[in-house]
Order: C-alpha cells, then structure tokens, then sequence
C-alpha cells in the first residue's frame, strides 16, 4: 500500500469544512484591511531563502526541500511566504513610485523538513499578510490588529500577543555583542548547534528547539537593555498605539523570532492548547532590511503569517462552535429510466438556481433511496414517476412536515425560492 508521506496530511470531511471556514473569515478580514490575494510558486530559486530567510537558520539550515530540476537548477519548496512576495516584489519593479503601500495577503502549503508532532508537520498551511512601502508605526499596527482580529473573528477570544522589539540595526549590533560576551564562556553547556550559531547568528541561540528551556537561555541579555534611543521610542509608541486600539499584548524580551529578516517590532500569537500548552499559532515583525538584501532598493515592511493547523487545533480544543454542518435542500427521487432522464435535467435546474441537490447514483429503487435521505436530511424530497411527468408534475414533499403537494415542474424553483 502507498501511504503518504510522513508529515503530511490529507484534509477532508469536517477537517475540510473547517479549513473553508477559516478560509471564509481570512479573506473577509483581508478585504476589510484592504490587502489582495497573491499566489506565489510553491518552488523557488534556493538562493532565495538562502538569502531572504538566512544561512544561519533551522529553517534554512535543516529544514528545507531542496533539489535539482532536470536542468541542474537548484530550486528549493518555500518554507514560508515573504521571501516569495519580496521577490514577486522586485522581480516587478513595484518599487518605482511607492505612493500607496503594496498590501498582500497569501495562503497555501510549505515546507520544513520537521520532526512531525501535533501540530508540526512537513507540509502545512501558512496564510499571511505582508505590508511593504512605509516604515510608519500605523503599518506595524495595520498587521498586529489583522492578526488579533482575525483571531477573535475565529472565535479564538484566549489568544495573547506576545510583542517586543529587536531595534534598529545599530540596536541589534550592541545587542549581538552582549550575547556574544555573555555567552562565550557558557558555550560548552549548550548543543552543537547553539555553538556554531555563536559564530554564525548568536541571536538565533534564542530560540534553539534544545536548549530554550536552560537557565543559561533564561538569564541571556535581553533585547529591551541594548535598544538605542530611536528603538526605544519607537517599541513604546507602537505599545501606545496598541493601548489605544484595545488590543491585548504581553511584553516578552526574549522574543527574537526564528528568521534573519527582521528588524523593531517582533510579535508572536499564543494560544494555551490543552494537550499542547503554550503554542505560537502565528508570528511577524518588521523587515526593513530584506528587499534590499534580496536585490532591491531599501523600502521598509512589516508582515505576519498564520499556521492553519495549529489555529484549527486551537479552536478544537477551545471548543469553538462552527455549526459547520450544512443539510442539502433537494434529494431527487426517481426508479425508472424515463424517470431517471428527467432526474438528470431536474438536479442540474435545481442546481444552477443555487440549491444544493442530490440524487441518486446507484440505481437503489426507492428503498436505497429514502435511507439516503435519512442520511442526507434534505429540506424537500422530489418524488418522480411516470404518470405525473406526463403532465409535467412532479411530487414535492416537505422532509419536516412530511406533507406532499404535486407542483408543475415549471413552478418548482419559485416555489422552492420562497419557501427554502
Ligand atoms: P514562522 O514562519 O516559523 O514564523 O511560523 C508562523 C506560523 O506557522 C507558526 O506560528 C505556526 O502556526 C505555523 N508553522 C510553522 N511551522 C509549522 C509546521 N512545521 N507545521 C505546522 N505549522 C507550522
């Protein structure tokens, strides 16, 4: 037997059902936010993330798909979404005369060759909003209040921001220097990988998956004590900001976040999962730095990407109600093969006036028939057969009242329009 890969997951059923509600509520918010969907190649260039993401990260590091395409291209699967929009970005030009910011928001699968857990999986969904063209505070307010929002609208009321700053690129080398002393001597405690970051990227010792839980990581320096003036300033008017738009944040200063790209603000969600305990279900910042990395000129933006399944987890357990459960409208009846004609018409009628109509596909003859409509519990039966369709009637059975009434096939969707 083939099974799928490991990590990977197939989506159907009610786990669909609540992927298009999620889906529903992201789109809808974004249109509120003004930001348009953009699709991105599920594959790029390797260099992209080896650029865009950073050399010295897990993801980038351990984590990616990476091969050759038949022309000896080396092309990697994303693992997350900005390094693709700030390339679509410059590869366009849409720098040229930035008067408006570019909002865009994406939605679909990436790849981390992970260690497959609840929640952690090798291909999974990522929706995200990236805001390019202003470095003003209302931009990193823009994205944190979509995130909260979207959250909310979820029905996830128990999610928390967990906001802080990485400063300035002055801000951050002072900052990189006191890790750097602070950790010099302790390095020997901590995993292969965290001695090498000492070297590569201290910041990212921060969040090693092995040692964040040592006391060493506890007492590192934090970001807050290393930000200059401008830094400073800017952290406590987006903090202002967020006071003033009521949205709820916690102040964590070890937040550094798992990407090269950022710069100021950081922020994460974190839902308390029962089973899971404190989880991150999205995260952003600021990256002022990154187009211009990647190619193209110095433009400031700030950008937030969701994980779908862990937010669906999230609300599983928080027991959101979605009432997800739509009964169809119509089942159509029918036993013999003129019948069965007009049921083939009958369906497609029915359909294209927007009611959700089923009937029968395997020739059950009545029996077969009505237990499917015991399991699909549709609002109204039709009941073909021969003697009423010679005078173009059919039988129209209300599935509540039980109470039957025979109708002119020409008058069934006005009926069915008022009454449904
Ligand atoms: P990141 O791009 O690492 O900041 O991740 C943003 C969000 O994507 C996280 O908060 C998770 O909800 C989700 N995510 C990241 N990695 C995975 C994964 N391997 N499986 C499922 N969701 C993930």
């Amino acid at each position: 037997m083939i099974t799928k890969p490991k990590g990977t997951m197939d989506v159907y059923g009610e786990d669909a059902k609540k992927r298009e509600y999620v889906n529903e509520i992201l789109r809808n918010v974004c249109s509120k936010y003004n930001y348009n969907y953009i699709e991105t190649p599920i594959f790029e260039a390797t260099e992209l993330f080896h650029r865009g993401v950073g050399e010295a990260t897990d993801i980038v590091n351990k984590e990616t798909y990476t091969f050759k395409d038949r022309s000896d291209r080396s092309l990697t699967l994303r693992p997350e979404g900005t390094a693709s929009v700030v390339r679509w970005f410059i590869e366009n030009k849409l720098y040229g005369n930035i008067t408006d910011p570019v909002k865009v928001f994406y939605n679909g699968k990436m790849y981390r060759y992970e260690r497959p857990q609840a929640g952690r999986y090798r291909e999974f969904t990522q929706f995200g909003v990236e805001f390019i063209g202003s470095n003003d505070i209302l931009a990193d307010i823009d994205v944190i209040s979509l995130a909260y929002n979207t959250y909310n609208l979820l029905g996830l009321k128990d999610v928390t921001i967990v906001l802080n700053t990485i400063g300035d690129k002055e801000s951050r080398a002072n900052y990189r220097e006191s890790l750097i002393k602070y950790f010099t001597p302790l390095i020997s405690n901590l995993c292969e990988d965290c001695q090498k970051r000492l070297k590569t990227n201290p910041l990212r010792i921060l969040d090693c998956k092995i040692d964040n839980e040592t006391d060493i990581l506890k007492n590192a320096p934090k970001t807050i004590d290393y930000l200059n003036k401008e830094s400073k300033d800017r952290y406590n008017t987006i903090k202002e900001y967020l006071d003033l738009m009521d949205i709820n944040y916690l102040e964590d200063y070890s937040l550094v976040r798992g990407l090269d790209y950022y710069d100021h603000t950081v922020f994460e969600i974190i839902a308390d999962v029962p089973g899971l305990g404190n989880i991150a279900l999205g995260g952003g910042g600021r990256y002022n730095d990154l187009i211009e990395k990647l190619g193209g000129p110095s433009i400031p933006a700030v950008g937030f990407a969701m994980g779908y399944d862990r937010t669906i987890l999230a609300m599983d357990n928080s027991n959101v109600n979605l009432n997800l459960k739509e009964d169809i409208d119509i089942y159509v009846m029918y036993v013999s093969k003129t019948e069965k004609e007009t049921a083939s018409y009958l369906v497609q009628d029915l359909r294209l006036n927007g009611f959700i109509t089923e009937t029968d596909y395997f020739n059950k003859g009545l029996k077969g028939e009505f237990k499917a409509i015991d399991r699909l519990n549709p609002k109204y039966i039709i009941i073909l057969n021969d003697q009423d369709l010679k005078t173009n009637k059919v039988t129209l059975k209300d599935n509540l009242t039980k109470e039957e009434q025979k109708i002119e096939i020409n008058n069934l969707v006005d009926y069915l329009d008022t009454n449904l």
